[in-house]
């Protein structure tokens, strides 16, 4: 078992001039993600929590132009 992965290890970021509108993330992790009232992202926290890091690769593999990254930051 990994211990204490907290908070703030993994940043979270989206690229909003190259979201294209398609909802897939927030529809994936609801959590993380929003559509403000373009359609675009809106990223609700830059720092998910562990139990949500799941949903974040999965929204990002969703994105159909690769809009959300994940960096792994340094301990
Ligand atoms: S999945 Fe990608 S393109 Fe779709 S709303 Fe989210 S960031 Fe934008």
């Amino acid at each position: 078992m990994t211990a204490g992965a907290g908070p703030g290890r993994v940043l979270l970021r989206v690229d909003t001039g190259a979201c294209c509108r398609s909802g897939a993330c927030s529809l994936v992790a609801p959590d993380l993600f929003d559509q403000g009232d373009d359609g675009k992202v809106v990223l609700r926290t830059p720092h998910p929590p562990d139990d949500l890091l799941e949903a974040a690769e999965e929204a990002a593999d969703y994105c159909p132009v690769s809009a959300i990254q994940l960096e792994t930051l340094p301990e």
